[in-house]
């Protein structure tokens, strides 16, 4: 029936956002135990200076552990997260330091802020989350280093394209992460957004991330599409509404279209 439809997708929902909050959560753990670890071992060689940075890293990371509970109480208060305006290409260039943390001193690490995007409809702590997943994804398929490139445009999308794709027609922000990592093979690409699937060893993957981005997606009502080859890279792009309509979109796009007649 409709109602019972309505329930398990419902808890599909809700083990989605279960599962997704203790992967996050586990991430941020290890963005405190990591830097409390460095700094016992530099304290055993009696090596003092630089600290502040540990503390820092290890206090951000709680930081943002906090907000996760804090979305954790607001989802069992029933309170939806609700999409709101936000400016990406600030959000992003707010976790330059975290990222370059996780991504440690074998990637190389590029963040090309797109003209035009404007605001974008989401909800940003999940934005945060979804690109630390997708640097720790980028971060595990170079194990001998590489490049991660995060860059973001302004797209529009006409009635064809949309349709398509499953959208509503209009302007988009689209956020890409290109790594030059191993890539995927078709069979794992077919897998990549299902919840618990993973290539990685028990206790390094837990299947939850991608699965998270998607959901994040389709949250706000945008999309998430993954390019990738083995040996070539893998780019994942993530568009979100525009929260203004009027403002105009980059006409040199990945996917150019011209304007919506109105
Ligand atoms: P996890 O990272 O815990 O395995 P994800 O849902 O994030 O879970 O990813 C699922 C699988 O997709 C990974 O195990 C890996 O095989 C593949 N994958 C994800 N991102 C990348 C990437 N950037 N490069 C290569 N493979 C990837």
């Amino acid at each position: 029936s409709e109602a019972r439809l309505r329930q398990s997708q419902k808890m599909d929902a809700i083990g989605q956002l279960t599962g997704g909050i203790a992967h996050d959560f586990n991430n941020l753990l290890q963005g405190i135990t990591g830097p409390i670890e460095l700094m016992r071992r530099r304290m055993a060689l009696g090596r003092t200076e630089g600290m502040e940075r540990y503390m820092d890293a290890a206090a951000q990371s709680a930081r943002r552990a906090a907000s996760l509970i804090q979305r954790l109480l607001a989802f069992s208060r029933r309170q939806t997260l609700d999409p709101k305006p936000m400016n990406v290409n600030e959000r992003i260039a707010s976790m330059g330091e975290l990222l370059r943390r996780t991504l440690g001193e074998q990637v190389r690490l590029s963040i090309t802020p797109g003209a035009a995007t404007g605001a974008a409809f989401g909800d940003a702590a999940q934005l945060e989350s979804a690109i630390l997943n997708l640097a720790i994804n980028a971060r595990d398929a170079m194990p001998e280093g590489g490049e991660l490139r995060i860059g973001t445009s302004a797209v529009l999308f006409d009635q064809a394209q949309a349709q398509q794709l499953d959208l509503s027609p209009g302007r988009y922000c689209a956020i890409s992460v290109a790594d030059s990592g191993t890539g995927m093979t078709p069979e794992v690409l077919a897998k990549a957004f299902d919840p618990f699937f993973t290539t990685k060893p028990i206790g390094q993957g837990t299947g939850l991330g991608l699965s998270m981005v998607y959901g994040f997606a389709q949250q706000s009502r945008g999309l998430v599409q993954i390019q990738s080859q083995p040996g070539a890279g893998t780019t994942v792009t993530l568009y979100l509404p525009r929260a203004h309509a009027d403002e105009s979109a980059s006409p040199a796009g990945p996917i150019g279209a011209p304007p919506l007649p109105q």
